[in-house]
C-alpha cells in the first residue's frame, strides 16, 4: 500500500503498535476503559465476539464429554493457604472482601462495618472452590473421570493493565477435571490443549504452537503447564490459553479421594485449563490492518453490510426492495455450517462514511446497492481482507453464491496470511551473539520492533533462562510439542542440550 494512502487508524502499526492497538479497539467500537481501575467495559461488538467464542468452544467442550456448572466467586481464605505454591503465585494480585455491610458516620459518609470472621478472596483461579465441591462430588472409582467446565469471570489485581489484554476482571472458561489415574490425566491435558489449538486455527485464524511451559513459567501448583502460544503482528508471543496437569497437588490440598479398583481410597489426579477474553486480543493483534479490525469471518458477530444508495424515494423504493430481498435470501444460507448475518445498514450517512464504519469494525463482506447497479442487474462488493478501494461487480442472481464461497476462502487467507508471518519471523539462532542482536531493537524510537521468534537450544537449567530473561526481556514462550529431538549447545552457556526452545519478547 502507498505510504501517502489515507488510513482509518492513526498512527499505523509500524508507527506505534500499542498505540494502534487501542485506535483499532476505539474505532471498532469493542471496547472501552471504565472508572474502576484496570476493568473495561465490552461493547455490544466487542462482546458479540465473546459471544461467538463462547458458542464454538462450548460446542467443543461437550464434544469431549464435558459438562458446565458454576461455582461460588467468594472463595475462603483458607482454601487457598492449602496449597502453597498456588497462595505463592496469586497472594500479590488478590482482591479480598473483609466487610459485610456499610454504615454511615456522623456526617453520614459510608464506611465499611461488619468485619468478617474470615476473609473471602475474589476468585483469581477456582481450583480451591472447585475442589471442595469435588471432594464431595468424589468416592468411588465409578464416579470418575469428572469433567466440568466453568463460564465466569475472574479479578486479579494487575498493576499495568491493557484492554482485553490485561484487566483486572476479565471473563473465561476454566475446565477441572478428576480421574482415576495418571494417564487419564495427562491425556485430558493435552486434548484440551488440541481442543484450544484446532479451535485458535479454526475459527479465530489464529496458527498456534504447541508445547509444554518450563518450570520458571507454569502454572503456580501445576506439576506440567501446556500452553499455545501465537505471534502477533508486532513479532511479540501472546499466550492464547493454556493445559495444566496438576497430579495430585490440588487433590491433596481438597482432600479429592476414591475407593479404587482394589477397595482402597487413594487420591486422584486433577486437572485444569483455560482460555479468556485475551482472546479477542489475540485476534486484533494478529490479523488487524491500518483500517481498522480485521475478522476471520467464522467469528465475525456478522459478515455481510448491506449499503443501499439513493437519492429521492423513487430510487429508495427500488433500492430497499432489493437490499431486503437480497439480505433475506443470505440470511438462509451458511458457509463452513455457520449462518450468514447480514447488516442492512440505511443510516443517514453518505455511502462512504457507511463503508469506513464497517471497514473499522471488521466486516468481512459489504455489498453496494445503487439505483444505477439495479439497472445493470448487479452490485459492487469488496472483501475486507483486499484493499477498500476494490471493488467487485457481481451480477444479482450470483451474489449468495459469491458470499457462500467468498466468506470461506477468507477465513482460509486470513489464517494463511498469520502464518505467513509468523514463519517469515521465525529463526533458527545458534550463536549466542546473533541471538542477542536478534533481540536488540532495531533503534530507539521503535524499542517494540525486534527479530520474533528465535529456535534455539537451552540446556535445561533456570539460571540460563533468568539471564536472558534480565538482559532482553525474553522468555521461553514453549518448549514444542511437535518438534524434533535434536543436540545441540545452550544459547546461553554452551551445555549440552537435547532440544530447542521458543524464546520471544511476550505480552
Ligand atoms: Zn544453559
Amino acid at each position: 500500500m502507498n505510504k501517502a494512502e489515507r488510513t482509518a487508524i492513526e498512527p499505523k502499526r509500524e508507527e506505534n503498535y500499542s498505540e494502534w492497538y487501542q485506535q483499532v479497539i476505539k474505532a471498532a467500537d469493542l471496547a472501552e476503559n471504565s472508572e474502576v481501575r484496570g476493568c473495561m467495559v465490552i461493547k455490544p461488538w466487542g462482546f458479540a465476539i465473546w459471544e461467538n467464542i463462547k458458542t464454538y468452544l462450548d460446542r467443543m467442550f461437550k464434544e469431549t464429554g464435558h459438562q458446565n456448572a458454576y461455582f461460588p466467586i467468594f472463595i475462603p481464605l483458607h482454601y487457598f493457604e492449602k496449597e502453597a505454591e498456588h497462595i505463592e503465585g496469586f497472594a500479590k494480585e488478590c482482591a479480598v472482601v473483609t466487610h459485610s455491610r456499610l454504615e454511615a458516620d456522623e456526617q453520614g459518609k459510608l464506611k465499611p462495618a461488619g468485619e468478617l470472621t474470615e476473609p473471602y478472596i475474589v476468585r483469581p483461579t477456582s481450583e480451591t472452590i472447585i475442589g471442595a465441591s469435588f471432594a464431595r462430588w468424589v468416592n468411588s472409582y465409578r464416579d470418575l473421570p469428572l469433567l466440568i467446565n466453568q463460564w465466569a469471570n475472574i479479578v486479579r489485581w494487575e498493576m499495568r493493565t491493557r484492554l482485553f489484554l490485561r484487566t483486572t476482571e476479565f471473563l473465561w472458561q476454566e475446565g477441572h477435571t478428576v480421574h482415576e489415574t495418571e494417564e487419564d490425566a495427562r491425556l485430558e491435558t493435552l486434548r484440551m490443549l488440541d481442543v484450544y489449538a484446532k479451535f485458535a486455527e479454526e475459527y479465530l485464524a489464529i496458527p498456534v504452537i504447541k508445547g509444554a511451559k518450563t518450570e520458571s513459567e507454569k502454572f503456580p501448583g501445576a506439576v506440567d503447564t501446556y500452553c499455545i502460544e501465537a505471534m502477533m503482528q508486532d513479532k511479540k508471543a501472546l499466550q492464547c490459553g493454556t493445559s495444566h496437569f496438576l497430579g495430585q497437588n490440588f487433590a491433596r490440598a481438597s482432600n479429592i479421594r476414591f475407593q479404587n479398583r482394589e477397595g482402597e481410597f487413594q487420591y486422584a489426579w486433577t486437572t485444569s485449563w483455560g482460555v479468556s477474553t485475551r482472546l479477542i486480543g489475540a485476534l486484533i493483534m494478529t490479523h488487524s490492518d491500518d483500517n481498522g479490525l480485521v475478522l476471520p469471518p467464522k467469528i465475525a458477530p456478522a459478515h455481510i453490510a448491506i449499503i443501499p444508495i439513493y437519492r429521492n424515494d423513487e430510487e429508495k423504493d427500488k433500492v430497499m426492495t432489493l437490499a431486503h430481498k437480497l439480505s433475506n435470501e443470505l440470511r438462509q444460507v451458511n458457509f463452513d455450517g455457520i449462518p450468514i448475518l447480514t447488516e442492512l445498514d440505511n443510516r443517514d450517512l453518505t455511502s462512504s462514511e457507511r463503508n469506513w464504519y464497517w471497514i473499522k469494525k471488521g466486516m468481512p463482506l459489504r455489498i453496494e446497492i445503487g439505483p444505477r447497479d439495479i439497472s445493470s442487474n448487479s452490485v459492487m462488493i469488496s472483501r475486507r481482507d483486499e484493499n477498500p478501494k476494490d471493488k467487485h461487480r457481481i451480477m444479482i442472481e450470483e451474489v449468495v453464491d459469491y458470499c457462500k464461497t467468498t466468506l470461506p476462502e477468507m477465513q482460509k487467507n486470513i489464517f494463511l496470511k498469520a502464518k505467513d508471518f509468523r514463519e517469515q519471523n521465525t529463526v533458527k539462532i545458534d550463536s549466542k551473539e546473533e541471538f542477542y542482536r536478534y533481540f536488540t531493537p532495531k533503534n530507539e524510537e521503535e524499542p517494540e520492533i525486534h527479530g520474533g521468534f528465535a529456535h534455539s537450544h537451552w540446556c535445561g537449567n533456570p539460571l540460563c533462562e533468568e539471564k536472558i530473561k534480565e538482559d532482553l526481556k525474553v522468555t521461553i514462550r514453549c518448549i514444542p510439542l511437535e518438534s524434533e529431538k535434536e543436540e545441540g549447545k545452550c544459547i546461553y552457556c554452551g551445555q549440552p542440550s537435547s532440544q530447542r526452545v521458543i524464546f520471544a519478547k511476550a505480552y
